[in-house]
């Protein structure tokens, strides 16, 4: 399990009423499988020294007791990325739409808490930031629901997001999130573009302020819906800062359509926008463990340089997730590894 992360996730008793819950050196030690009426797949079963116990992999998820099989986890949770709407998963595994949701809520909190855990463990420096929002309809149209979303360029990783109105206090929440996990960018300069948003430039000023960083803009007038002209505006720096193909926000752009795509909430004309912003976060959640840690992208791959390459059937490429360009992850990760991965459920 370890050998996938870069990052060591030791196994912890994570019974609430064990006296050695966060005792660092009591002993697990893996203790016979079993099954359940409705999983026929095998579950690990552990145990827990100091406490003298058992306990299943799955208390280090709340689908522990969701009465589901981890077939039809991952299948709910594909789906979700695949952009379909909580009602037609429970058509499509014949379950109550409300086991659908409650099995979101879990998996999502579990994506999250899971990528604040390699996040904190972030060892390599993120150069070049984008940043950017998209909207949908909240509640019967009546508000508008925005998504910020921070973006490292490089390694194509989704940083992070942030839900809300359109104001400044979240686009500070934004920038926060993304500077806790920033780590040694004394020595470097940190390039950041954005959209002419105002609220960005009030928060990368305020929050970043110890950060060397170069700032750009870009600032697109539209005239009857079509692209008139594109500006860049440098708020900090000057364009020798920005070499090679950095003066722009191509790269989040492209990714907001990949997440349109993925996200039923947020697709363009239709009738499935959100209706509660708690579901659209969940999914949130569950899309960028899907795109981060589990989908290789294309752009990543790396072309293997073998002197065998000749021969028939050899491989050409090396393909990598975000999560694998960045250094947090060796191997692309499953939706069942996310689930037993042991993290506290509580922080
Ligand atoms: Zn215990």
């Amino acid at each position: 399990m370890t050998k996938k992360l870069s990052v060591d996730l030791k196994l912890f008793c994570p019974r609430e009423d064990c006296p050695y819950r966060n005792d660092s050196k009591n002993r697990i030690t893996k203790d016979g499988f079993y099954t359940t009426k409705n999983d026929s797949e095998r579950r690990q079963m552990l145990y827990c020294c100091g406490g003298k116990h058992r306990y299943s992999e799955t208390s280090y998820s709340e689908l522990w007791g969701k009465q589901g099989s981890f077939k039809e986890y991952e299948q709910a949770a594909k789906l979700f990325c695949y952009g379909l709407s909580a009602d037609a998963i429970a058509d499509v595994l014949g379950k109550d739409v409300r086991t659908i949701t409650t099995w979101l809520l879990s998996m999502s909190k579990k994506s999250k808490l899971f990528h604040e855990t390699m996040c904190l463990n972030l060892t390599m420096v993120l150069s070049f930031i984008q940043m950017d929002e998209l909207w949908s309809f909240l509640n019967k149209k009546k508000r508008q629901l925005w998504v910020f979303i921070g973006f490292d360029v490089d390694s194509r990783f989704w940083i992070n997001f942030q839900l809300g109105s359109c104001t400044n206090h979240n686009a500070k929440k934004l920038v926060t999130g993304i500077k806790s996990w920033l780590k040694g960018t004394k020595d470097t300069v940190l390039k950041i573009t954005t959209d002419k948003l105002a609220a960005y430039q009030n928060a990368i000023k305020t929050v970043l302020s110890d950060v060397t960083h170069v700032y750009m803009q870009v600032v697109k007038r539209r005239k009857n819906k079509r692209l008139v002209t594109v500006k860049k505006c440098f708020v900090k720096g000057s364009e020798t800062d920005f070499t090679g193909k950095t003066q722009n926000t191509s790269y989040i752009e492209r990714f907001n359509l990949t997440l349109r795509q993925r996200t039923s909430y947020l697709c363009r004309k239709t009738l499935g926008f959100c209706k509660k912003q708690s579901n659209l976060e969940a999914v949130l959640w569950l899309n960028l463990f899907d795109y981060n840690y589990r989908r290789i992208h294309k752009g990543l791959r790396i072309a293997i340089d073998d002197a065998t390459k000749k021969k028939l059937f050899t491989r050409k490429w090396k393909h990598r997730t975000p999560g694998m360009a960045l250094g947090l992850t060796n191997q692309t990760l499953t939706w069942r590894f996310l689930f037993i991965a042991p993290i506290p459920l509580t922080h």
